[in-house]
């Protein structure tokens, strides 16, 4: 099952002539979620040529401009598409009076239902079927949440090698195993998923951490990370700026990445004074190795795991 992240703008604060707004899509089966909405994200979707309408979810890091202003175009262009999909934003509070007062402003009739949701605390804010996001409280100048898509562990692989040998008919009754129910054979004997299947294997992990200093808890948050994305607005020798702005270095990011053993990292919210951002992959590679600087339109495909 395919788990794909497309960046959609990977500049940090103004937007360049080669980087948009922040806003990070997941494709998960027929799910789009955003993580984060920078002005300019309609464009940037339709030259990533990822439809609107699978987007279901929206993750706001932070109220600054920078990661909100797409939201009410994108809002009313769905609206003008004649959406009826429900859609659901989550995001720090403010972001409910946020989204009120551009409804009332702004007067645009939506045609579908947007749930708004405030987070308050760290934690899960949204648990479907097979994932979950997760929030923590990072250390920006305004409230900021970093999240994390977590999927649940996948059932263990299927052996109808097994089935056969212990008398399970093939159909049905192998699908009821698969989906983890037991199964009663003719003899009256009872057949369970364990007796047929693997260990479950894990899921797959990606984190994102918006605009943050490092922080006491985000290692702990970002742990065995797939991918983990994170803020490296200013290089190494602008270290003190970067604090007082409540952002992190490339050295920094990679510290994360390490500590968290994350496998993979991609530096994002590109300061607009980089235009070649090779010093700052270069900071960072002395500390972890996998590393990526975020190009808008990047596609990253995150495999399955086995164990
Ligand atoms: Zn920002
Ligand atoms: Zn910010």
């Amino acid at each position: 099952m395919s788990l794909r992240v497309v960046f959609l703008g990977t500049a940090g604060s103004v937007p360049t002539p080669k980087r948009g707004l922040p806003a990070i899509m997941v494709r998960r089966l027929g799910e789009r979620i955003l993580f984060d909405c920078g002005e300019g994200v309609q464009r940037q979707m339709m030259h990533a040529k990822v439809g609107f309408h699978r987007i279901t979810k929206v993750f706001i890091t932070h109220m600054h401009g920078d990661h909100i202003l797409g939201l009410p175009g994108f809002l009313q262009t769905m609206a003008l598409l004649d959406r009826n999909r429900k859609l659901e934003v989550y995001g720090p509070p403010g972001i409910r009076r946020f989204h009120e007062a551009v409804k009332e402003t702004v007067q645009f009739a939506l045609t579908f239902p947007v749930e708004v949701c405030e987070v308050k605390n760290s934690g899960i804010v949204c648990k479907e079927k097979e994932y979950a996001v997760e929030a923590i409280w990072a250390d920006h100048v305004v409230p900021n949440l970093a999240y994390a898509l977590v999927e649940k562990p996948r059932s263990g692989e299927f052996y109808p090698e097994k089935a056969k040998a212990l008398g399970v008919p093939e159909g049905p009754s192998w699908s009821k195993l698969q989906h983890g129910s037991s199964v009663k054979l003719s003899n009256g004997k009872t057949v369970k998923p364990e007796d047929v299947m693997g260990s479950p294997r894990p899921g797959r992990k990606i984190v994102y951490t918006g605009d943050t200093r490092p922080f006491d808890g985000f290692v702990e948050f970002a742990a065995d990370a797939d991918l983990l994305i994170h803020d490296a607005t200013l290089d190494d020798k602008l270290a003190e700026r970067a604090w007082e702005d409540g952002h992190s270095t490339p050295s920094q990011a990679a510290e994360n990445a390490e500590k968290a053993k994350a496998k993979r990292l991609i530096l994002t919210h590109i300061s607009a004074r980089y235009e070649n951002p090779s010093m700052l992959l270069e900071q960072a590679k002395k500390i972890f190795k996998n590393t990526e600087v975020a190009e808008d339109f990047r596609r990253i495909e995150i495999p399955l795991k086995d164990f």
